[in-house]
């Protein structure tokens, strides 16, 4: 992992990068990260930097023979500890991180290191919900600690959810911890340092981690799926609460996205045949009860996300009707959609409709009713585009 490639604030990184240009590494450090934060990324690129064979000014060279290790979270210097425990496949009495190794490696890979540890639960699948960084774990640091490093550089330990250390464990590793031996670090990630040991917090160093910037995040979601609108990645990020992890999460998948412009269209369509006084089999208003109710039945995070991908697409339509066609891209379906919702969208509807939505979508973050909401975002909706008497 690259400096470059690790989503924290700049100023973190500068500050690390100096610290170890100037010599000045502690050699226990606690990643006081942020719920969501890249702190299993930031440690991995720091371990890469302090064994890279060409290392420039503010990050690694990413070709060296070590570099190509570290890519594959392979060098030998590198040890991994992450909560663990019994699975199907591995008894509890023989569990440790080393036995996991490959599947925890495939999953950090897979997501650039941003990792979280409900997502590695459920890929570690075990049958007891409380995996820890256990006493085989320390163990097994206590050996590596007593050899040399393997390239002679330095040997970097990662514990990944060191809150997650087991209170069995973690005494084991008080010595070591205190007096480590020439050439090891110690990197232990927690965004909960409440839970840890007072001794174990004591003789460590803390790092902790600024908040992630906005523009930060939308800029990531963008280069992530590129196919993402500007203002859906500004609107997820709103959202996100400085998590990147979150935000990621809101991203809506095909099938997701399919449903959401499926229920917009109808939604608004009942809207306008309402507001123009169409007949009563047009405007179907017992079809939209039962989808306003469908929504309502969901995940509360999945219910944000549909009216953020509704706002999301009333702006398209409004840049559609506004002639800017050429820097809007409709999909198929959404152009379906648009043909039958054109008439109805006015500067002055989208507007108030804007306006509409992120209040229903602030009281559907706030736990209010989503039945009761959507039922009075349709009928001021409806207000709006009712012709003037
Ligand atoms: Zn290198």
């Amino acid at each position: 992992m690259l400096f470059k490639d690790v989503l924290v604030p700049q100023e973190l990184k500068s500050r690390l990068l100096q610290q170890i240009r100037e010599g000045r590494i502690s050699h226990a450090q606690l990643f006081h990260c942020l719920p969501g934060s890249h702190g299993f990324g930031l440690a991995v690129a720091m371990a890469q930097y302090l064994c890279c064979e060409h290392p420039s000014e503010d990050d690694s060279c990413g070709e060296c023979p070590s570099c190509k290790q570290f890519a594959k979270l392979e060098h030998p210097d590198l040890h991994l500890y992450f909560p663990n425990c019994g699975t199907k496949e591995v008894e509890s009495k023989n569990c440790e991180s080393s036995q996991f190794i490959k599947e925890f490696r495939d999953y950090a890979l897979a997501n650039n290191l941003h990792i979280d540890l409900s997502e590695w639960m459920a890929i570690l699948d075990g049958e007891n919900k409380q995996p820890s960084i256990n006493i085989r774990d320390a163990s097994n640091i206590l050996h590596f600690n007593s050899i040399r490093p393997y390239a002679g550089r330095y040997k970097t330990y990662i514990l990944w959810c060191a809150d997650r250390l087991h209170h069995d464990a973690a005494p084991k590793l008080l010595k070591t911890l205190e007096e480590p031996e020439e050439g090891s670090l110690f990197i232990l990630i927690t965004d909960k340092p409440e839970r840890m040991l007072a001794t174990i917090l004591s003789r460590t160093q803390e790092v902790k981690f600024p908040r992630l910037s906005n523009e930060a995040i939308e800029q990531a979601l963008l280069q992530e799926h590129p196919d993402l609108s500007p203002e859906m990645a500004h609107n997820i990020t709103l959202h996100a609460d400085h998590n990147y992890l979150k935000a990621r999460r809101s991203y809506p998948n095909d099938e997701l996205s399919e449903q959401m412009l499926d229920s917009f269209s109808q939604f608004m369509q009942s809207v306008v045949a309402f507001a123009t006084r169409q007949p009563l089999e047009t405007v179907n208003y017992n079809h939209v009860q039962m989808l306003i109710a469908d929504i309502a039945a969901l995940s509360r995070e999945i219910q944000k996300q549909h009216l953020l991908f509704w706002l999301d697409t009333s702006r398209k339509f409004l840049l559609m009707k506004a002639n800017q066609d050429a820097i809007v891209k409709l999909t198929t379906q959404e152009q379906e959609v648009y043909e039958k919702l054109k008439n109805a969208f006015t500067l002055r509807f989208v507007s108030q409709l804007n306006d509409a939505m992120n209040t229903a979508l602030q009281q559907v973050a706030r736990n209010g009713s989503t039945a009761l909401i959507l039922t009075d975002l349709y009928f001021q909706l409806a207000a709006f585009l009712t012709p003037k008497q």
